[in-house]
């Protein structure tokens, strides 16, 4: 195996940083560095240059208002596990955070990494897509249901960064991992939320992609209690089978895991406490 050969730079500035990666189409943002060290290890990607994105303020910080949280891309998992003021605006997002792996992945990984990655067994896209949130790039802000388009695929294109993630405050939110035992990743997850945008329910690990449980969706629009997702279930069509589970048992998590995030919806609601960053 041949030694990687690339640069390292990390620049102060979010135009140098483009400028960066605009100046070579190896390139590559590194952000924590929790899923693109690894595959760097296994030469499953080459870069010509790192460019380290740890030093650029628009990227960092978390801000929250009566109305929503933002949260600035570089925050490493265990800061949203642990900042009172997402714990207290968006539980779920928190207890979320604190279930990703150990410490050290914890405080490397980062929210903006883990959704531009878009790994299917990934938590956050849930909590982005359930939230309804908003993806604030170098370019422009894209809704969480144009975001995450396909397997390891999202609508950011070469060269564009995510800055930060704004999250509507939820009255009620809740989620449900199934992990596998080994990697800690998701098999099946589920986020309910009622806010803003409604009731929305998104299902991870499931499928090639995060996607919406619209039927889940549908009976808790009139009716936010256990009941009325007596008899759910999600077809099993298209949905990964592999040596962990099977497209049928997927589907099974979903429902069961809809029905677990609706109890923590209702037993742990967010505080709605006027606040300001
Ligand atoms: C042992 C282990 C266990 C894990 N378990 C879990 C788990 O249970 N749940 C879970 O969700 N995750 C898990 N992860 C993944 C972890 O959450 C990573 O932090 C995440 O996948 C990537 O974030 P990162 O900051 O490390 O990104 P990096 O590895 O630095 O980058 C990942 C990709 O995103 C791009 N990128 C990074 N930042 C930006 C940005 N701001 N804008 C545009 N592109 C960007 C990079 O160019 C790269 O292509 C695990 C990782 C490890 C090593």
């Amino acid at each position: 195996m041949s030694v990687p050969d690339f640069a390292y730079r990390r620049p102060a500035t979010l135009a140098e940083a483009l400028d960066l990666l605009r100046s070579d189409p190896e390139a590559r943002a590194l952000a924590g560095g929790q899923t693109l060290i690894p595959a760097l290890k296994q030469r499953m990607t080459r870069p010509s240059i790192l460019v380290d994105l740890q030093s650029i303020p628009e990227m960092r910080g978390i801000e929250v208002d009566a109305d929503r949280v933002s949260i600035g891309a570089m925050t490493p998992h265990a800061v949203t596990a642990t900042d009172p003021r997402i714990r207290a605006a968006i539980p779920a997002l928190a207890a979320m955070a604190a279930r990703v792996s150990h410490p050290q992945v914890r405080n490397l990984g980062t929210m903006g990494g883990s959704i531009a990655n878009n790994d299917p067994a990934a938590d956050y896209p849930a909590a982005v897509l359930g939230l309804g949130a908003e993806i604030e790039t170098t370019r422009r802000r894209i809704a969480a249901d144009d975001f995450f388009l396909g397997l390891f695929t999202t609508a950011l294109e070469p060269g564009e960064l995510v800055l930060r993630i704004h999250f509507p405050r939820p009255d009620n939110c809740g989620y449900v991992k199934f992990a596998n035992p080994a990697s800690g990743y998701v098999t099946t997850g589920a986020f309910v939320a009622r806010g803003p945008a409604g009731v929305r329910v998104a299902i991870n690990g499931a499928g090639p992609v995060v996607f919406r449980f619209t039927d889940a969706e549908a009976r808790l629009a009139g009716d936010f209690t256990p009941a009325a997702l007596d008899g759910l279930s999600l077809p099993a069509a298209g949905l990964n089978s592999d040596i962990h589970a099977s497209a049928a048992y997927r589907a099974r998590l979903a429902a069961v895991g809809t029905r677990r995030a609706l109890a923590i919806a209702l037993a742990q609601p967010p505080e709605q406490i006027k606040e300001s960053a």
